[in-house]
């Protein structure tokens, strides 16, 4: 099935081609019409998946299918609310690439940077603004934003925006808008929360859902590295160095924790650079540059900062701290992975995380392989029995890695995964 079946005009397909893709992803297919038409929608899809030219294709079709009369002054016409600036950054980049060949105007405004060129450029006129809602609001009082002439709303990563605590913000920023409008909403997750939300945004909406594509079972290969906790980054630095990794997303717990780490990985002679919630924008805009373009080996990160990164194709990604909701495990991990080849996922963990560690598996209903580096012999066994605390046995003799069968499977047979099938919607996770 190609683009051209979607009713997308000429100018859309052309920038769709000019992008290199040749068909449509599942949540392309079933979004983009129904958009379309005009409905609300509903639509359970993560980053990866496509989600995002599946509103914006449809958002620069129906805007430029029918402009405003003649006489009447340009005004924000389509609105998408992203929870972080990075996702934000990144929404608006693609509604300016597919929307090249169009005369519609976009802009982005977001916190941590000044208001004034986003107060300048607003006033020019736009036809679609991408923002976070904290920034936005300070538009709304600051009356440097009018939102009485949304026709299309959208709701990007709806649970992120919930877990980021901005649902206040949200209502109110839907207070402010047309009662008379199309609605999206996007939600990697569906909780009774984001049910309940949706009935109240939604009108007698389209409900379209792709399977996550973190598969965990079957496209990464996760191991745990039982360690003591002083012992951690000697580790990570052989892990990082004997496996040549150069690409490494750390998810370390604090942001306190992840500027230390960083600078210790730099004095193990590995290009490291750290992301959390207190970097400056332009220290987070130079670090991802420097991780993409593969200056940096091992980026850092908070699990909030981690949001909303267009970073999820990584061939490694460590837990250097558990995470205390087993839930941002499987996110955290639904980064790894490449096409063709599984990713791998690496969670050191100390005897006081068993607890952490438990509550994972019983998520994950299994056991994750323990492995071992060389030298790095632990002196504790975490136990594998959910609900069982570390116990402290004499140590296992193991030489190397000790692989679960699945993990096993996938390593005799690298080509075997289904990675490709994922994204047309592989495993719910
Ligand atoms: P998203 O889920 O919107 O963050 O998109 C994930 C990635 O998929 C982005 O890098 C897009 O450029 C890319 N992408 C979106 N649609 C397609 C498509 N139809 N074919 C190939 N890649 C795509």
């Amino acid at each position: 099935m190609s683009f051209d079946t979607l009713g997308l005009s000429p100018e859309l397909l052309r920038a769709v081609a000019e992008q290199g893709y040749a068909q449509p992803t599942p949540i392309q297919k079933q979004a983009i019409p129904v958009a379309l038409e005009g409905r609300d929608l509903l639509a359970g899809a993560q980053t990866g998946t496509g989600k995002t030219a599946g509103f914006t294709l449809p958002i620069l079709q129906r805007l430029s299918e029918a402009p405003p009369a003649r006489g009447e002054s340009r005004a924000i016409r389509a609105l998408i609310l992203t929870p972080t600036r990075e996702l934000a950054a990144q929404v608006h980049e693609s509604v300016a690439a597919y929307g090249k060949h169009l005369s519609l105007r976009s802009t982005v405004v977001f916190g941590g940077v000044g208001m004034t060129p986003q107060v300048d450029r607003l006033r020019k006129g736009v036809d679609i603004l991408v923002a976070t809602p904290g920034r936005l609001l300070d538009h709304a009082r600051q009356k440097t934003v009018a939102l009485d002439r949304v026709e299309i709303f959208v709701l990007d990563e709806a649970d992120r925006m919930l877990d980021m605590g901005f649902i206040h913000d949200v209502r109110k920023i839907m207070s402010l808008l047309p009662r008379q409008r199309q609605n999206l909403l996007f939600s990697a997750t569906f909780s009774d929360e984001i049910r309940s939300l949706s009935g109240q945004v939604l009108h007698n909406p389209v409900e379209v859902e792709v399977a996550r594509r973190n598969a965990t079972a079957d496209t990464v290969d996760q191991r745990i590295y039982p360690i003591e906790k002083e012992r951690k980054r000697a580790l990570l630095s052989w892990l990082v160095g004997d496996g040549q990794w150069k690409q490494v997303l750390v998810f370390a717990r604090t942001k306190h924790g992840a500027d230390r780490l960083g600078r210790q990985l730099e004095q193990d002679g590995i290009r490291a650079a750290v992301l959390h919630g207190d970097k400056s924008q332009g220290a987070r805009t130079k670090a991802l540059e420097g991780f993409k373009s593969g200056k940096v080996a091992v980026l850092v990160a908070t699990d909030i900062a981690a949001r909303g990164l267009d970073i999820d194709q990584l061939p490694h990604v460590v837990n250097y701290e558990l995470p205390n909701v087993p839930e941002d495990y499987v996110h955290r991990i639904g980064r790894t992975g490449r096409a063709g080849a599984s990713g791998q996922a690496v969670s050191l963990v100390s005897e006081d995380e068993a607890k952490q560690l438990n509550a994972i598996e019983r998520l994950l209903k299994r056991e994750l392989p323990r492995a071992t580096a060389p030298g790095f012999e632990p002196g504790f066994t975490l136990s594998s029995r959910p609900g069982n605390p570390a116990g402290r046995r004499p140590r296992e003799h193991h030489d190397g890695v000790r692989r679960s069968p699945q993990a096993e499977g996938a390593r005799r047979n690298p080509g075997n995964t289904n990675r490709g099938s994922a994204r047309a919607g592989g495993h719910r996770g």
